[in-house]
């Protein structure tokens, strides 16, 4: 190493998913939707001449919208470029103590990063043998609490007397429900936050919005939490959001029917596709997210992965430890779906 590399903060970064440049591949590998975003996102024409001044710092008419449609007031919600940006900010705002944080050994694998970044102690609590997290690892004696809601890679949600279990037994701590996929199943945290001022609720537009290249994310909390976090944030970069992801933000959260016609869609498609897993001799935790986590009775993971690259389907597979005999199988339309369980069929 050279001297000055001693200086250099290491970090192993977080792997995101393939974003294959070939063309005519079934990419079901990012928990993408595959359908396009509300008809006003795609005819709302940009004002390229607004472009050549600052977006608004306080990103203010996507946080109007957000309010509103969420029922909070708007010192209640901040916004970020995607949930990892609002995530990583989380982190750096909330966990900020010598006890270490705590989330499930199998979850979203940026957590372990974020942490590893920020110098954050931590410490991971294993799942059950059914992907089931047990509230009773999360009791106090710590410095904050994340997880996903449903769960990511594995798509099981916890039920809300689970969430409110965690939140009981650290009152002294942040508890963050990352809820990524939660339009797709489960039973949304935010309910108990006029309970809790020290929950705070992240959710994105890059999965039931279908806008991941857009880059935002969003949290709700308690006016005292969202405060902190725009302390920080205007410690670090004043202007987070661009103008046209305000501006395109405030067209999405509009078409409350497109929206759910495109959740309902993802869902039915699901359903279908949880079906033909059972009849090929897949197993997997029911899902409430837009993926499937599947393992097959006799199969490797890892070889099915690769086969099904060679045929240009991309699906998401980690090499590590519980889960590496696991496919994390993004939902795609109905005919995406199909060629892959025609795949599948072939090749077991
Ligand atoms: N949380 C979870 C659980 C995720 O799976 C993802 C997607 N990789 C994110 C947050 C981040 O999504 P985005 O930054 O696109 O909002």
């Amino acid at each position: 190493m050279r001297p000055w590399e001693y200086n250099i903060r290491k970090v192993v970064p977080y792997t995101p998913g393939e974003q294959p440049k070939e063309a005519g591949v079934i990419k079901l590998n990012t928990n993408e939707n595959p359908y396009p975003p509300s008809p006003g996102v795609v005819e709302k024409k940009e004002n390229l001449e607004q472009l050549r001044l600052y977006s608004d710092p306080t990103a203010g008419e996507l946080v109007r919208a957000l309010a509103g449609y969420h029922g909070l007031d708007e010192d209640q919600v901040f916004v970020g470029v995607g949930s990892d940006d609002v995530l990583a900010m989380s982190f750096l705002t909330f966990f900020n103590s010598d006890k270490p944080i705590l989330f499930p050994d199998i979850t979203y694998s940026f957590y372990d990063v974020w942490a590893d970044l920020f110098r954050i102690p931590y410490e991971t609590r294993p799942l059950d043998t059914s992907f089931e997290l047990n509230p009773s690892d999360y009791e106090a004696g710590n410095g904050g609490v994340i997880f996903p809601n449903p769960n990511a890679p594995t798509g099981l949600a916890a039920g809300l007397d689970v969430v409110r279990d965690v939140l009981e037994h650290n009152r002294d701590v942040i508890v963050i429900i990352d809820e990524a996929y939660i339009d797709f199943g489960g039973e949304s945290a935010l309910t108990l936050l006029q309970d809790y001022e020290n929950l705070l609720v992240v959710r994105t537009f890059s999965k039931s919005r279908s806008l991941a290249g857009l880059r935002i994310g969003y949290a709700m909390g308690s006016t005292r939490l969202i405060k902190a976090l725009n302390d920080v944030k205007y410690s670090y970069n004043s202007y987070t959001m661009n103008t046209p992801s305000i501006v395109l933000g405030v067209e999405s959260v509009k078409d409350e029917a497109y929206f759910r016609d495109t959740i309902a869609r993802v869902v039915r498609t699901r359903e279908w596709f949880e079906q033909e897993l059972t009849r090929l001799g897949f197993s997997y935790p029911r899902s409430s997210a837009n993926f499937v986590f599947a393992t097959h009775e006799s199969v490797p993971a890892k070889e099915i992965f690769e086969a099904a690259k060679k045929e240009k389907i991309y699906v998401r597979y980690f090499d590590k430890p519980r889960i590496d005999n696991y496919l994390r199988i993004t939902i795609g339309t109905d005919e995406d779906m199909r060629t892959l369980v025609s795949f599948l069929g072939k090749i077991i």
